[in-house]
């Protein structure tokens, strides 16, 4: 591994200040992946601005429902929370579905949002990849491309999200809170991740030197029914090949409220928002459900070895949006 400084700041301040002095510069939180693909040389930073000491590991209730989850939570501790067990259940389910307790004892809020692809060709310098480098190719177009996307990809890179987290929290409208030189800012969860287009270096819409300082799960999503599943080759500690959030309100017999996103479809969890309009004001029965999850993949374009994620991620979205309304209805 390339030797790296290390410098440990005190305050959301002083990081920014940190980042400036050094440009090239990474952000450390738990380390679970930073420093894995430091180790195989795909992240060479020449310093690390170790951010875990910060004042951000709080999970916080804000007057108006909101709940503020700062960037530092471990991952474990934010699956756990009462809170958010309570009113947020499919955030937990997906935190609880993702990696090993060991990992997310260690993983971190901001970290798990900003975790780069696990597409192999990224991780191996060896390999043609347009992530890594723009303009070597992509290995995985015509080469592993199992677990890649089946929608939003471009002819520059077909990867997907790895994150679970992401997916809960673009569903329930969360947003992202930011710092950086110009002052906070927030963005919708939903928004944050990008897809690849010509640019398959970028993620997500963080700016160069900008610090992940929380997540907020707004009230207009707390205390509904709200739900989580995930395939995956193994039952635990494996990443998905497909996923679903959802959470809905039913009110006067027609869904009132939708959130649905998509997980491992994409470069970025796939906000189901034409499957949403689509249950808008319609009584929530299968027929409904079915009509617009197919509403919503009919876009899909399916690589040669991936097609199976398309039946696979309607029906585990069919399962969760039965899930969410009392069984009489269906
Ligand atoms: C074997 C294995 C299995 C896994 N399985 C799953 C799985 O099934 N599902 C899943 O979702 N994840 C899985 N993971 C990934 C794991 O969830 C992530 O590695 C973890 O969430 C990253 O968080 P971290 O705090 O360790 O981030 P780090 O590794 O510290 O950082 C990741 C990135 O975020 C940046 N960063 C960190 N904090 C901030 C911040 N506050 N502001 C700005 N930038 C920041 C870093 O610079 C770096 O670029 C797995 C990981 C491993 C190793
Ligand atoms: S899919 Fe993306 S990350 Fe994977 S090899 Fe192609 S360009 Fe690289």
């Amino acid at each position: 591994m390339k030797t790296f400084a290390y410098v440990r700041p005190g305050s959301v301040e002083e990081a920014a200040a940190a980042f400036a002095d050094h440009p090239g510069a990474r952000y450390l939180g738990g380390g679970t992946n930073l420093v894995d693909l430091m180790k195989l040389g795909v992240e060479r930073p020449e310093t690390l601005i170790d951010v875990t000491r910060l004042p951000l590991d709080t999970v916080e209730e804000l007057p108006d429902g909101a709940l503020r989850v700062g960037a530092m939570v471990r991952n474990s501790d934010l699956a756990a929370h009462p809170v958010v067990r309570d009113r947020w259940p499919a955030l937990s389910q997906a935190l609880l579905a993702g990696a090993s307790g060991q990992l997310r004892n260690a993983a971190t809020t901001g970290g798990n949002l900003l975790q780069r692809t696990r597409c192999p060709y990224f991780q191996d310098l060896g390999k043609p990849c347009n992530k890594r480098q723009m303009g070597s190719g992509c290995g995985a177009r015509e080469g592993v491309h199992r677990d890649h996307a089946v929608l939003g990809h471009s002819p520059h890179c077909i990867a997907t999200h790895p994150s679970d987290m992401a997916v809960a929290l673009s569903a329930l409208d969360a947003r992202v809170e930011l710092h950086g030189a110009d002052g906070p800012r927030s963005v919708p969860a939903a928004d944050f991740h990008r897809l690849p287009g010509d640019h398959p270096e970028r993620d997500t819409e963080i700016r160069p030197g900008e610090l992940i300082t929380g997540v907020v799960l707004p009230a207009a999503t707390g205390g509904l029914p709200s739900r989580y599943r995930k395939a995956r080759d193994r039952a635990s500690y494996a990443f998905a090949l497909a996923s679903v959030a959802a959470v809905l309100r039913v009110s006067d017999g027609v869904v009132a409220q939708a959130g649905i996103a998509f997980g491992a479809l994409a470069h970025r969890p796939w906000r189901a928002r034409r499957a949403e309009a689509a249950l808008l004001g319609a009584a929530p029965t299968a027929a409904a459900f079915e009509h617009a999850v197919d509403l919503e993949l009919a876009d899909a374009q399916p690589l040669r070895d991936n097609a199976y994620k398309v039946p696979l991620a309607r029906r585990l979205a069919l399962d969760v949006l039965a899930g969410l309304v009392p069984s009489a209805t269906l």
